[in-house]
């Protein structure tokens, strides 16, 4: 782990890269904003999480380090002494914690802790879609208050773009950085159903809502026979997210309902 404070003070802003080994669009945006050398009128501390699994450009050494939080100092796992080695550098902080995935191109950003201070840190983001992911447990983001952000397709420039984007607003929304930004009203969707099952080829779109009846997914290798058993069809209307056809192993992705803006 490489912890860096750039500022005068106790940092109160925390931006967290690579808790996944294997995504490392964070990563490269930090680099680029701090190439610059930037004045800081509020410290930040920069987190770069999970360098042994960056190193071997794996997702993970022995267990999710997102899912290994408070962790133990004497834990059996690679993650879970990570866990409990990084969580006290950021406890405080109003955290952005960047990521990327196999589902959507453009950022959107999750929260779980919903206060009013996340949703200031989704905002200061400038994403338009903020997903309230608090149905699934567990991840950095139950432990702080903070906002993850999925930047964009893992291993992609447009990713890193995005999560240097991202990272520029956050800074200047935040004050830490005299920079162009700007904060919106995100519209804000929140999971209520994880979509269980392995190998299934995904046919709709993240954010594009499906209908009651709509197959959304197909098992693969089954050819096109329309067979019941190998298609799954939406028994009530839901907006996909984080959904692929290869993102997880044993699952498709998650449902959502659309409930209105972050701030209605
Ligand atoms: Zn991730």
């Amino acid at each position: 782990m490489r912890v860096q404070t750039l500022g005068d003070g106790t940092p109160d802003l925390a931006v967290v890269a690579c808790l996944h080994g294997n995504e490392r669009c964070g990563k490269t945006a930090i680099e680029r904003v701090l190439a610059e050398k930037p004045a800081f009128s509020r410290p930040v501390r920069f987190v770069l999480a999970n360098e042994a699994a960056i190193a071997e450009g794996v997702r993970f050494i022995d267990e999710d380090l997102n899912r290994a939080f408070p962790g133990d100092p004497e834990g059996d796992t690679h993650e879970s002494r990570l866990a409990a080695e990084l969580l006290p550098e950021i406890r405080d902080c109003g955290v952005l914690d960047l990521h990327s995935t196999r589902s959507h191109p453009e950022a959107f950003a999750l929260l779980s802790r919903i206060n009013d201070r996340t949703k200031r840190l989704a905002r200061a983001t400038g994403v338009a879609r903020v997903v309230d992911i608090s149905y699934v447990a567990g991840g950095l983001i139950d432990h702080v208050d903070g906002v993850a952000v999925e930047c964009g397709l893992r291993g992609t420039e447009r990713a890193e773009r995005n999560a240097e984007r991202v990272l520029r607003n956050f800074l200047g929304e935040t004050g830490a950085v005299d920079a162009l930004s700007e904060s919106g009203d995100p519209e804000l969707y929140r999971i209520f159903d994880a979509v269980e099952g392995a190998d299934y080829e995904f046919v709709g779109e993240n954010f594009v809502r499906v209908e009651e009846g709509e197959v959304f997914a197909r098992k693969r290798g089954t050819g096109d026979t329309g067979s019941p058993g190998n298609e799954l069809r939406a028994d009530r209307p839901f907006y996909p997210v984080l959904m692929s056809t290869d993102g997880y192993d044993e699952m498709v992705g998650f449902r959502a309902e659309r409930v209105g803006t972050l701030e209605r």
